[in-house]
């Protein structure tokens, strides 16, 4: 029977989107809100399949201790014993939380109030720190408090959106679509991208500037001076709530616009239209964040609408998005080693005993903790003896991945809180404690425009799963701090949360909820989303239009900035600029889009976005592999040969793990050196090197079970993802196998009984195989010395259905179209599909494919390929 849709939170990205979850025999059905202000009703094509993420295959569904399947009682018991020991043996400071922006606000409050009250360190940070740290940074050092200042809104009151080092399209792609229709209704509206690649974002930007990697602030700069120079400060504004106008503007002027790489008519034009348009919104996101000088972009941004007064009325200001679904809750309780509860100052006594007061803390720390880097590098030096990671996966996420995968492993004692027990950190971990999953678990979560959403629970609790507040909860407890920590539910949290809100409100900070301090568990349940604040005395809106910052004297700051050159140069043994970044259809590390065929279509496997021109220099073909080196790592991905990469510089996705591929997570390539303000690592600058990898021959493989890679000797490279008929694989070996037959059988785990059906041609090189058993297709595996040339989305399509001879061939017949590569991940339509229907109809608008094809009209997350596709094939008029 079909129950009553649950209305609920994307766990993705920070944009916060609503959702309706419903659950009915066939699984669960997934809408968009049409009610919730972040999306009234749009979804994303990771938003949209969430419902093929929620099976319980492989979840982690109880305690574990050294691999061991144990009791709650004794995975509790150990893990406090531990943390206890070493509290008392080496000090608080020798124990260690790294949590995560996938916690729920609920969870979160209480992992902070554990170590900063009661464990009396501030060892506590997140991987919300490798995300936007520069702008909790950049905030503070402006606004006096982690404000934004903007809502959604602005994005569709703006006259002019400049968006800055933001794939918006690929990484918070309902505002992209937002920012997309209210381009179409209002057609003067002007959009911005700069960004060292064109992206999917930059196909609907009016001007791109493809800016040198990291010289964002010599861009901003000139900005500042062009807007001194002609005149256009609001002295009235400044006089009133800025101070520092005049030496950010020396350091403006001073700072070096060559290292930009733009040309200068293209800058001016820039500096022109900002200048001239009132209504600007500045978006930044990672591009801007992940930078050694990350809070000084940030503030070379924010100094601009400081000077100009465009900061807190419709559609101005500058805005941080944030990556992850719950960064901005995690910031809202302290969730960074350097800040205390509900925006309140570590460093600040009469905070400090505010917190102390209201939590009968017995011990507090004075000072700030660890942060993410140093946290590991503190591990790796034997400093940290206890560790318990939650909802997270440094040994993938972090820079210099190997080197904290090692850090992780030689800790003493290492907790992991996790829904999958086989994670590269899950992997490592003495407890493994089960965590709920998205669709289990209830709290909070707030996104990028302050907007706090339920989270609410539409499926049973699998197994002996807890929530996560519930386990950290239940070591507090068995640590001898049960009446703190003694909550029965998240709606209890939250109060307590919203009251200490409120005392901080009082104190003048800008975070304050505390008029849901008294709400009931039913009020909690029906909470509608809102935007803080939520106090008596104000609900929602925007800051600063009329000043009012958190400083001591109520001014913004504005800071002098230079340009500051990437920590890595480039040499000649590594000449290339090193960018990495998310793509469409994936989430972090991919244990959960990793799960949904659907979401491994579009890109499945690692790639490395090479300049032509780069890839002559080094002899690389499109399609071909590749290894890719820094002084930290070296991994092999697929050469993705593009304009859209500047020469001189490849991008690489961050997600592909040990468990989807052989040699593909590209942390590990980078250097762990972080922006000396706000402790975020520089993600998006190492210098590499590429070689072209040159293996013995090449293989795509389709199997209805997952091929056993390892069942194989030689693979130089793997790459698996599922498909809506199995599994594919993506593979090369060093050496050719005796017997490709042979090979086939052991990939797909056939019995004695399998048969093959082949087509072998050892001069040429090319191998099919394909292997059945009874009246059933195990598998197909295609070789040859080239990147396999196989129609990949007709043979995964059709491989439970055509015949042993027709898989051989490996590409449809005359009479059955190839779809080509997947473009639109929800209706599943393929490039070649959408190419023939341009032309074939004469289609000349992304809505005109998509009635013709369908492709586009659900979720719209492929609307910059629809377009990027019309360009490349446009229609031939008969006049022409
Ligand atoms: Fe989720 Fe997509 Fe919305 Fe982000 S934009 S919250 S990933 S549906």
């Amino acid at each position: 029977m079909t129950q009553q849709a649950c209305r609920t939170t994307c766990p993705y990205c920070g944009v916060g989107c609503g959702v309706l979850a419903t659950l009915g025999p066939a699984g669960v059905a997934i809408a968009g809100d049409p009610d919730h202000p972040a999306n009234y009703g749009r979804l994303c094509s990771k938003g949209s399949a969430l419902g093929e993420t929620v099976d319980l295959a492989g979840r982690l569904l109880t305690p574990q201790i050294g691999g061991k399947e144990a009791t709650w009682d004794d995975a509790v018991a150990l893990t406090a014993r531990k943390f206890a020991e070493v509290i008392a043996r080496h000090g608080p400071d020798s124990v260690a939380f790294y949590v995560s922006g996938q916690l729920l606000t609920e969870d979160y409050y209480i992992a902070n109030k554990l170590m900063k009250g009661f464990i009396g360190s501030a060892n506590i940070d997140t991987n919300s720190r490798l995300c936007m740290a520069s702008s909790v940074a950049g905030h503070n050092r402006a606004f006096g408090a982690d404000t934004v200042p903007g809502t959604y809104e602005d994005l569709e009151q703006a006259d002019l959106i400049v968006l800055v080092g933001s794939n918006l399209a690929w990484c918070h792609p309902v505002l992209y679509q937002r920012i997309v229709a209210a381009k179409a209704a209002r057609p003067s509206m002007r959009v911005v991208n700069i960004d060292p690649r064109r992206t999917a974002t930059s196909d609907l930007a009016d001007v791109h500037l493809g800016i040198a990697p990291g010289a964002d602030v010599a861009l901003f700069n000139r900005l500042l001076a062009e807007i001194e120079r002609q005149g256009a400060i609001d002295a009235a504004y400044v006089e009133g709530h800025v101070t520092g106008l005049a030496p950010a503007i020396r350091a403006a002027r001073g700072d070096d616009i060559c290292q930009t790489g733009l040309d200068p008519a293209l800058i001016q034009r820039f500096c022109d239209l900002w200048i001239q348009t009132e209504k600007v919104v500045t978006v930044y996101s990672q591009g801007v964040n992940q930078s050694s000088s990350g809070s000084d972009k940030v503030n070379a941004i924010i100094n601009c609408h400081l000077a100009t007064g465009r900061i807190g009325r419709p559609g101005m200001g500058p805005f941080s998005v944030t990556g992850q679904p719950n960064a901005m809750g995690g910031r809202e309780v302290g969730g960074l080693a350097n800040m205390l509860a509900a925006h309140l100052e570590l460093g600040n006594q009469t905070h400090r005993d505010a917190v102390r007061t209201f939590w009968n803390a017995p011990a507090m720390p004075q000072a700030a903790g660890l942060k993410a880097v140093d946290l590991f590098r503190a591990c790796a030096e034997g400093q940290i003896k206890a560790l318990w990671i939650m909802s997270t996966n440094p040994a993938v996420s972090m820079p210099a991945a190997n080197a904290v995968r090692d850090a992780i492993a030689g800790c003493p004692f290492v907790a992991v809180s996790d829904i999958l027990p086989d994670t590269d950190t899950a992997r490592l971990g003495d407890v493994l404690f089960p965590a709920t999953a998205w669709g289990e678990k209830s709290g909070t979560v707030t996104n990028s425009d302050r907007t706090i959403s339920r989270q609410r629970a539409f499926l049973p609790v699998p197994g002996a799963a807890k929530p996560d507040w519930q386990i950290i909860c239940d070591v507090a407890k068995a640590m001898g701090w049960g009446e703190a920590f003694g909550f029965i539910s998240p709606a209890e949290i939250f109060r307590e949360h919203a009251a200490l809100s409120g005392i901080a409100g009082a104190m003048g900070r800008d975070f304050d909820i505390g008029a849901f301090a008294g709400m009931t568990d039913a009020d909690y349940n029906a909470l509608a989303p809102a935007r803080w604040p939520v106090a008596a005395n104000r609900q929602g809106g925007r800051f600063f239009a009329e000043g009012g910052y958190f400083t001591t004297d109520r001014r913004a700051r504005m800071v002098a900035v230079t340009t500051q050159a990437l920590a890595a140069p480039l040499t000649p043994e590594r000449p290339l600029r090193l960018n990495t970044g998310r793509i469409r259809d994936q989430w972090h590390t991919m244990t959960r889009t990793g799960r949904a065929p659907r979401l491994n279509q579009h890109l499945a496997e690692p790639f490395v976005e090479i300049h032509p021109d780069d890839a002559i220099s080094a002899g690389i073909a499109a399609a071909e592999l590749v290894r890719v080196e820094t002084g930290y790592g070296q991994m092999v991905a697929r050469a993705l040969v593009t304009e859209r990469t500047q020469p001189g510089s490849v991008f690489i996705p961050i997600h592909w793990t040990s468990a989807f591929a052989s040699d593909g997570r590209v942390d590990a390539l980078i250097a762990p050196v972080t922006d000396p303000v706000s402790g975020q690592p520089e993600l998006k600058g190492a210098a590499a090197s590429i070689s072209r990898y040159d293996p013995a021959w090449y293989g795509f493989a389709v199997g209805a079970k997952r091929p056993v890679v390892c069942a194989l000797s030689g693979i130089g490279y793997w790459a698996l993802a599922p498909s809506q008929t199995g599994w594919r694989l993506e593979l090369a070996g060093d050496s050719v196998p005796a017997s490709w037959e042979q090979a086939a059988k052991l990939l797909f785990g056939a019995g004695d009984h399998a048969r093959t059906v082949c087509a072998v041609d050892p001069g040429a090189g090319h191998a099919s195989v394909v292997v059945c058993e009874r009246d059933r297709t195990l598998g197909v595996l295609y070789a040859d010395r080239q990147p396999v040339a196989v129609a990949r989305s007709h043979v995964i399509a059709k491989f439970a259905t055509l015949s042993p001879n027709d898989l051989l061939a490996g590409r449809p017949s005359m009479y059955q179209p190839d779809p080509g590569a997947l473009v639109c991940a929800c209706m599943g339509v393929g490039a070649k599909t959408i190419v023939h229907a341009i032309a074939a109809q004469g289609l000349t608008s992304v809505e005109a494919i998509g009635e013709a094809t369908t492709a586009g009209t659900s979720c719209g997350s492929c609307r910059p390929e629809l377009h990027a596709l019309l360009a490349a094939h446009p229609v031939k008029l008969a006049a022409e």
